[in-house]
Order: C-alpha cells, then sequence, then structure tokens
C-alpha cells in the first residue's frame, strides 16, 4: 500500500511539472512558424510540414515517430478555368463576375498556392437559372419554403447563407429538393461580431473574404473511393459516380461584397423575420430578379477537379512501462485551407508543446502507465480523410486496445471561456483537470480555470460550464462513433449562444493569420496554454493513472436525462403511441439497469485490491470496454459507419450530436409519415435497439464471475 500511495503521489507531483513546463511564449512560436506558408492537403508544403512535424517530435524525445501515408480523393480548382458566378443579361451577357478570389493581407502579397475560396468536392458544370434565397438551408428553411411560401427550388440555384449547420448538409437539403446549383455566402449577421472591425484592424470578415470547406455527405464513410478499407495501394477504388457522399450539383462560396450584387434585385415574397441578415438588401425569397432584371439569370461557372492524392498522417509514440498495450491518443489535423492560423495550428501548435513537455518528462527518467500516441492528421478540412483512413487501417488493434480519444483541432475560437465536448465518462475527469489548471484570463490570477469556467455561467448565453455532447465536423468522429472509443475535446469559446455552430468571422478565410491570433484573440498566449493544460492533463491522467479516471455513473446520469427527453418527445403522440403500442418503458428500465450496474461497480472499486495486478487490469478493461457496449455493428439506419446508439452527429447538422438518434430519427417529421403505421414500427424498433443495447452495456459493468 505505502509502494501505490507512494506512486500516486510520484504521478500527481510528474502531472505539475508536465503542465509547468507548458510555455505561453513556445505556443507562439509553433504557431509563427506553423503559420508562414499555406499547407493544403496533397501539397508540397504540407508533407514539408508533415516532415519537420516528425524530426521535431524525435527531438523532444518521443520514442517512434512515423510517417503514415494514404491515397485519398481530394478536390482542388482548376488553375486555368477559375470558378465564379455570374448574372448574365437577355443577350447572355455577363453583367457582373462574383471576385476569384480574396484580397491577400498585407505582408502576404508575396506568397504563392493560396487556393481562392471553394467548395471541395463540387460538381463541374455552368447551371443557369433564377436564385431562390433558402436563409440557412436547413432542412426547418426548407420545410418553411415548401409547405408556407409555397415555392419550389426544382432547377433553380439557391443562395444560402453560412451558419447554424455544417455547410454539407444545406447542400443535400438543396439537392433533394431538386436545386439545380449552390450559392453559399457569409452574411455580416453571422460574420461579423458588433462594434469589431474587419480584418486587419479587428477579428471580422471583411467583404471580401470567404469561407472554404467540403461540402461532402460522408456519414463518416472517410475516403470517398475506399469506404471501410484503408487507402492504401492495393486498395480497390470505387469509380468516381459511386464514390461516398459525393454532391451532384455545383456549390460556390462568396464574400458579403459580392453577396449584396446576387441579393439587391430579387424579386419575389418579403421574407420573414428570422430570415433577414444584416445587408442593406430586402433578402427577397425569389424565385429571380424584381422588375427591370427579371430578364437577368445567374450562372454557375465551376470547373473544380476531384483528384486521387497522397497525404501524410504523423504517428508518434511514448511506450507504457506496465500496460504498453493500452493506447491514449492525442490527434489534431495540420492541414490548413490556406495559413491555417485558428484552425487547425491553433491546436497543432498546442500538441506540439504537450509533446515537448511529455519528451522533457521522459528525459527525467519518468514513463507513462500506458502508451500514448501523438498524431498529425492530414486532409481533415476534405472530410476527416486522415484520421478516418489511420482508424480504417488500425481498427482491431484500436477496438482492442484503445481507452480513448482526444481530439485537438483549433484550441480557440472565442475569447471568453473553456467549452468542453466529450463523452460522460470523461465528464468527472474533465473537473479534475480543470482545477489543476489556472485561469488564463487578465484579473483572475491565483484562480483556477475550473473555478473561472463555471463563474462565466452566469454571464453567458449557453451555460457553458455545462459540458456537451460530441457533435462531429471533427478527427474524432471515426474513433468514437464508429470505433466506439470514449474520445472528448475542449478549447477555448465565445460568450454566444446563437452561434453555436457558426464558428467565428474569418473560419477558412485567408484571414486566418498568426497575426488574427497574437493580435487579437490571445496576445498573452495564456488562453491557449491553458488548452494545452486540458488537453495535456487529460492524455497524462488516462495515460498515467493506475485505476482508469472514467465515470460509469456519469454515464448512467446523461442516459437518464437522454432517455426522458427522447420520450417527451414521444409523448407529443399520445394517441399514435397508444394506437400503435409504443412505450419507452423498456428503454427506462434499462437505463434504471445500468445506473444500478454503475454505481455497484464504482462501489466495488473502492475495495479493489490495487495490489494485484490481475484485479486492476480487469477493472480498467471493464471502463474502457463501456464505450465500445454502445456499439451496434450494424449502424444506424442508411448511416452504416454510425455505429454508437447512444450519439450520432445529426442527420439536419453534422456539428451537432444527437442522443439517441435512431429512435430520435424515426420520430422526426413523424406526423407528416406517408405511412404512419409503418414508421412508428420503426419507432418500436428503434427503442427495442437502444433498450438492448443499455441492457448490453450494463451487462459489462456487472461482475465478471
Ligand atoms: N472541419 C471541417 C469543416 O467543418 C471538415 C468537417 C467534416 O468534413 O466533417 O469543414
Ligand atoms: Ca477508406
Ligand atoms: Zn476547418
Ligand atoms: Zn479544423
Amino acid at each position: 500500500l505505502f509502494y501505490l500511495i507512494f506512486n500516486d503521489e510520484d504521478s500527481s507531483r510528474s502531472m505539475r511539472d508536465f503542465l509547468d513546463e507548458m510555455r505561453a511564449e513556445n505556443i507562439r512560436e509553433h504557431l509563427r512558424k506553423f503559420t508562414r506558408l499555406p499547407h493544403l492537403a496533397g501539397t508540397k508544403q504540407n508533407l514539408r510540414l508533415a516532415e519537420e512535424i516528425k524530426e521535431e517530435w524525435l527531438e523532444y524525445g518521443l520514442d517512434s515517430v512515423e510517417m503514415v501515408p494514404y491515397d485519398v480523393l481530394l478536390s482542388y480548382p482548376n488553375t486555368t478555368q477559375p470558378n465564379y458566378i455570374s448574372i448574365v443579361d437577355h443577350l447572355g451577357n455577363q453583367v457582373f463576375n462574383t471576385s476569384l478570389a480574396e484580397p491577400v493581407p498585407e505582408g502576404y502579397e508575396n506568397i504563392s498556392d493560396i487556393v481562392p475560396p471553394y467548395n471541395a468536392f463540387s460538381a463541374q458544370g455552368q447551371p443557369v437559372g433564377d436564385l431562390v434565397y433558402v436563409n440557412y438551408g436547413r432542412t426547418e428553411d426548407f420545410s418553411q419554403l415548401e409547405r408556407e411560401m409555397k415555392i419550389n427550388v426544382t432547377g433553380k440555384i439557391v443562395i444560402v447563407r453560412y451558419g447554424k449547420i455544417f455547410r454539407g448538409n444545406k447542400v443535400k437539403n438543396a439537392a433533394f429538393h431538386g436545386a439545380s446549383g449552390v450559392v453559399m455566402f457569409s452574411d455580416p449577421a453571422d460574420y461579423c461580431a458588433t462594434g469589431v472591425q474587419p480584418y486587419p484592424d479587428g477579428w471580422n470578415l471583411p467583404g471580401g473574404g470567404a469561407q472554404r470547406g467540403n461540402v461532402l455527405n460522408l456519414n463518416g464513410a472517410g475516403d470517398p473511393l475506399t469506404p471501410g478499407y484503408p487507402a492504401k495501394e492495393y486498395t480497390f477504388r470505387y469509380r468516381l459516380e459511386e464514390g461516398v457522399g459525393l454532391p451532384k450539383i455545383p456549390v460556390h462560396p462568396i464574400g458579403y461584397h459580392d453577396a449584396i450584387h446576387l441579393l439587391k434585385n430579387m424579386g419575389g415574397p418579403i421574407p420573414p423575420n428570422n430570415w433577414k441578415g444584416a445587408l442593406n438588401v430586402s433578402y427577397r425569397i425569389g424565385p429571380g430578379f424584381t422588375d427591370t432584371f427579371q430578364t437577368q439569370k445567374v450562372r454557375m461557372n465551376i470547373q473544380t477537379n476531384n483528384q486521387v492524392t497522397r497525404i501524410h498522417n504523423v504517428i508518434g509514440r511514448v511506450r507504457g512501462a506496465v500496460e504498453p498495450d493500452r493506447y491514449v491518443i492525442l490527434g489534431g489535423h495540420r492541414d490548413a485551407w490556406v495559413f491555417g492560423g485558428i484552425d487547425p495550428v491553433s491546436g497543432a501548435a498546442v500538441v506540439h508543446e504537450i509533446v515537448r513537455s511529455t519528451g522533457r518528462l521522459l528525459r527525467r527518467g519518468w514513463r507513462p502507465r500506458r502508451t500514448i500516441v501523438f498524431a498529425s492528421w492530414d486532409a481533415e478540412e476534405f472530410g476527416l480523410l486522415g484520421s478516418t483512413e489511420w482508424a480504417e487501417e488500425n481498427a482491431k488493434v484500436l477496438q482492442d486496445r484503445a481507452v480513448v480519444y482526444i481530439n485537438a483541432d483549433s484550441a480557440i475560437e472565442g475569447m471568453y471561456t473553456l467549452r468542453v465536448d466529450c463523452t460522460p465518462s470523461l465528464h468527472t475527469l474533465v473537473y479534475k483537470v480543470t482545477k489543476q489548471v489556472s485561469s488564463p484570463e487578465v484579473g483572475e490570477e491565483g484562480m483556477s480555470l475550473y473555478e473561472s469556467w463555471k463563474s462565466n455561467q452566469a454571464s453567458g448565453g449557453f451555460s457553458p460550464f455545462r459540458i456537451s455532447k460530441l457533435g462531429s465536423g471533427s478527427d474524432f468522429e471515426a474513433y468514437f462513433i464508429r470505433l466506439g472509443i470514449a474520445a472528448g475535446r475542449a478549447r477555448y469559446t465565445k460568450d454566444k449562444k446563437t452561434e453555436r455552430y457558426s464558428s467565428y468571422p474569418v473560419y477558412h478565410s485567408v484571414y486566418e493569420t498568426f497575426e488574427v491570433v497574437d493580435r487579437f484573440y490571445d496576445p498573452s498566449f495564456q488562453r491557449l496554454r491553458a488548452v494545452a493544460q486540458v488537453r495535456g492533463g487529460l492524455i497524462f491522467q488516462l495515460a498515467d493513472s493506475q485505476l482508469l479516471p472514467l465515470d460509469a455513473s456519469q454515464y448512467a446520469d446523461s442516459l437518464t436525462k437522454y432517455a426522458h427527453s427522447i420520450a417527451q418527445l414521444g409523448q407529443k403522440h399520445q394517441d399514435a403511441l397508444i394506437t400503435y403500442g409504443v412505450s419507452f418503458d423498456s428503454l427506462f428500465s434499462a437505463v434504471e439497469n445500468f445506473t444500478t450496474a454503475a454505481s455497484s461497480f464504482h462501489e466495488r472499486l473502492k475495495t479493489l485490491d490495487r495490489t494485484d495486478p490481475l484485479q486492476v487490469r480487469m477493472a480498467n478493461d471493464q471502463l474502457m470496454y463501456l464505450e465500445r457496449a454502445f456499439v451496434d455493428p450494424l449502424g444506424l439506419p442508411g448511416r452504416p459507419f454510425y455505429r454508437h446508439v447512444i450519439f450520432a452527429p445529426s442527420i439536419h447538422n453534422k456539428y451537432a450530436g444527437e442522443s439517441f438518434p435512431g429512435i430520435y430519427d424515426a420520430l422526426f417529421d413523424i406526423e407528416h409519415a406517408a405511412n404512419p403505421r409503418r414508421a412508428w414500427e420503426e419507432v418500436r424498433r428503434q427503442i427495442s435497439i437502444a433498450t438492448f443495447t443499455v441492457h448490453a452495456a450494463a451487462m459489462t459493468l456487472t461482475p465478471p464471475a
């Protein structure tokens, strides 16, 4: 026992050293170094950056670092035929053309290879037609358009504002409703904060800026041509026409200066108030232009090419001293649309400092109990490709041995407080770690990040102190939703409920520079340091604690909440529940069963013989495999790679997480079902799958014999 206590004290002293070693000034230097040049996935610059990271991780002292290549489908604009959108008059003359590039920020004039704004994987084509304004292009926006305004977008080009949901969902909705093309624009209502200047005088999006981004609907498939298998040289590839998630219509992004020209002469009905943005135009719905402009049409000119291209992950390892076959993974992407000042380099710089600090501890003789894996993913921006291909290649080993995956994309999206999304079993650890980190805010010296985060709850819009569920839109997806590995993410965020999924103003534009962080988001780099300490602290605790710091009872609490909220959705259809014999009782009893199993499990842990390595290992395996127990090998309906029964990305918004997604989707819009009996049967089937899965997960927590 003495030995154990000594060991635990030893570990917490090392944790303190590990956190204290991380320096704001170093993070600043890493950010400076990694943002000098553009490093788009599939380019020479991004390969060079991968090699540089590999060399430095080795110098810092990792046991091994390897480059892992894949050949995946990427998408680039045609360099000789640029993409743009025109207004054409009745003679076919172009009376207006959108800009071909963003004005380059000062100091970057001589940089080549800045890819112009485009939507990766857009279809090629020159559709001509009338515009219809569809607000954010959400499911509910199209319903309103169709059911209330009686406007049909078939054969029309829709113009949609960025924000609220993942852009791929907007394109899917537009195509589903028959649109022939999609124009995406950034509205100042969503991409300019009040009282803030456009970059470079402030952190708002300038009128000439535009948001790049892929418009895939992969549903977790990874590389569109090799779903389920790693995209190696030997791998069979589907033909382009068969690729997963590729849009069938052209899509192109523009800034608000160009958007004014497309919107200002639109005719048709006056929009509802919540469809109006902040431009000085009427936001009329269309279709088409008004009065004298009626004969003008809009033409898209899109020449973007899909291309199988080599990408490179960098994988670094620290061998565990006691349980080398248990992996704690910290992964984040390296590829950026342009300089990647925030996305992803604020995150990659933080990982770099965590690796450096890990190396320092190793040199002083420390070694973690479990193996730590550091990953620098490629091609995240093209659909989470690098991380998903590596998950596919290593699926068998990961499902047997991975303890946890912590994601490390952008470390800052605002200047207000911490934001954490993670699996319920990590909640307790997140609170514990944030108590050991200092608040980075001026005037909060001596206060912990935990206290600061908690106190900001009152003034914050969406109670930031609460930990949220994971959605998707970053590299944790394959690990959490496909493989069932406990996962989490942490970053600094803003004080706004409404823009939860709208990100920050300069997102994916050329204005995401080193300077936007250095001048505005985190001049002292204390916020990024705090995020480094949270991400690093989580990894440290998970890799070095004798008993895994995972909490099954927190999972029970969350399941109880989710069961109540899905049942409440069901109760809105009292009559149908009775008519079709649908009940949530079995689900509630499974959740109760799970709750009991979880609390007895944690009771037993208190008396576990910690000097018996086999006892410890058995308990840890139960904790590690708890998340795995929520995986259904058959996947969700029509989404075979979304296999987690408790969490999935919302079908309406990839960025958002949905709990009990199978039941939720079965219930969605059920009042409009063509065949109510069949629809309610599907609800019953989904409730039974959820019930079974929660029961099965509870069984994994009961005593082995
Ligand atoms: N993070 C990237 C984006 O939001 C990629 C997301 C994805 O493909 O899931 O555009
Ligand atoms: Ca693949
Ligand atoms: Zn991004
Ligand atoms: Zn990112």
